[in-house]
């Protein structure tokens, strides 16, 4: 009798994850609060609910969000079935009718003879065996804490209060400059200085700007840590520029003077190719964020590759505390996967699932765990949520900035997605049939 894998949470990523460990053979015991007891954003019996949009993004191979859709189907990823299968029209996106969706995954797991379903919502993570966490960003009860307990709360997420992410090179640096504040730590950061006139009519738009929906659950406490900008704004009209928009220490080479106020972008990662807004941590609409980067000097074609945010958002300091392989540094039977290792995203969170499905199997097979290099997206994303370079870590969603770039420069942006597209469907199959020999 084989080893049995256990998985708490029955969403996106714990119904990839069960499914791709049962498809080795191993006895799979998934559990979920559901249906006895449902977190604030859940309200069916069902399985991989979507809680929000049913809209899985774009198709093509031209973003990064279709190239992680056919990486997945590679990976024999149960959501990209369904969604196929249950698709609605919706022009270039993947949309799908939301119970036909998740009543077919449920489906495929209850009368899956490898699978036995338990509703238990879990206090805390049991001593013994192999278990792969997929509770999502709204872990409930005690199994938050036990987490903690395990990884050390400073390792322990909550809050999500993130700035928009942009592409480095949508950079304007005809009128950004790099440096750093009073001349300390050299270029750092990217400097969009601003002049009375911009700061007015900045904050004029933040002020009005539409916000997003608070969902019914969420904390309307803010902490002053992680204030957004819209609340700043509303305090007063210089509430900011003496806050995260203040030009102290700051010099713009091309007038040689101090700007009214300077919005300072920060690296995301060692190859520059991704930069956020520091302290611009906002609940805007994706819409109005767009528009707000046009009024800033040197955005005003910026490319967002990850929106700001703020909402509950349980997550573990994933570079700290995962290995590549998804599982605990300090406890190796601890796998995690879904939101909660710190990928933002329906189908971030699924190919996580896949990953930790198949490295858990792989780990009782006493054989070597496979790891994905940064060629692919899934792999750009593990790699990404697992690099111990990365002080200040937020959640990521998949984009062409974690992306490695082409061996040799491509200048056409068309002709470059292209080959990052063929690219990663190589090293995916590559990729996938190690982990299918090690079996
Ligand atoms: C309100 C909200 C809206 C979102 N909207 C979008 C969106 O529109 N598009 C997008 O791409 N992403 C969205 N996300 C982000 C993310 O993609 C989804 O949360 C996604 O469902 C995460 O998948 P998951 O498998 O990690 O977790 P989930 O799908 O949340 O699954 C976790 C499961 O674990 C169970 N569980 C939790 N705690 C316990 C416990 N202690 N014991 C037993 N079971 C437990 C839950 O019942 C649930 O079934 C949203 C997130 C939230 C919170």
């Amino acid at each position: 009798m084989r080893q049995e894998i256990n998985i708490i949470g029955a969403g996106l990523a714990g119904s990839e994850a069960a499914l791709q460990a049962a498809s080795r053979n191993f006895p799979v015991k998934l559990y979920d609060m559901k249906p006895n007891n449902m977190s604030p954003a859940h309200s069916s019996s069902l399985f991989a609910e979507l809680v929000c949009s049913n809209s899985l993004k774009a198709i093509g191979e031209s973003n990064a969000s279709g190239i992680l859709k056919s990486e997945m189907s590679v990976m024999g990823s149960i959501v990209m079935e369904s969604a196929y299968i249950n698709r609605v029209e919706a022009g270039g996106a993947l949309a799908v009718d939301r119970d036909n969706f998740s009543a077919y995954i449920t489906d495929k797991i209850l009368n899956n003879s490898n699978i036995e379903f338990i509703s238990k919502t879990f206090e805390e993570i049991p001593a013994e065996g192999i278990w792969i966490l997929a509770t999502g960003p709204l872990t409930a009860g005690g199994l938050y804490d036990d987490i903690i307990r395990r990884t050390g709360s400073e390792n322990m997420y909550f809050f999500d209060a993130a700035a928009p992410v942009v592409y480095g090179e949508s950079i304007d640096m005809k009128k950004a400059f790099y440096a750093s504040r009073y001349g300390k730590g050299g270029d750092d950061y990217i400097n969009c200085p601003l002049d009375e006139k911009q700061y007015n009519k900045l904050i004029d738009f933040i002020i009005k700007a539409e916000r997003t929906n608070p969902h019914g659950f969420e904390d309307t406490r803010i902490f002053e840590g992680c204030m957004p900008i819209e609340v700043m704004a509303a305090r007063g009209p210089e509430t900011l520029r003496y806050g995260p928009l203040k030009p102290v220490g700051l010099f713009d080479p091309s007038t040689g003077k101090r700007p009214y106020a300077v919005i300072q972008l920060r690296a995301e990662n060692q190859q520059g190719s991704l930069y956020n807004l520091v302290g611009f941590q906002t609940n805007l609409k994706f819409t109005a964020q767009k528009e707000m980067l046009r009024l800033i000097p040197g955005l005003e074609n910026a490319e967002i590759a990850r929106f700001g945010v703020m909402h509950r958002n349980s997550y573990v300091n994933s570079p700290a505390v995962l290995s590549k392989t998804l599982n605990l540094k300090k406890e190796p039977r601890i796998f995690f996967a879904g939101q909660l290792t710190g990928v933002e995203g329906y189908l971030e969170s699924a190919v996580t699932g896949i990953l930790a499905g198949a490295y858990a199997a792989l780990s009782l097979s006493g054989k070597e765990l496979p790891e994905l290099n940064r060629k692919t997206i899934s792999g750009a994303l593990v790699n990404y949520i697992t690099d111990e370079n990365i002080s200040n870590f937020q959640p990521m969603n998949s984009n062409f900035g974690i992306l490695r770039g082409p061996e040799e420069y491509i200048q056409d942006k068309k002709a470059r997605k292209e080959y990052l597209a063929k690219r990663s469907v190589e090293e995916i199959n590559d990729f996938w049939a190690k982990v299918n020999e090690a079996f």
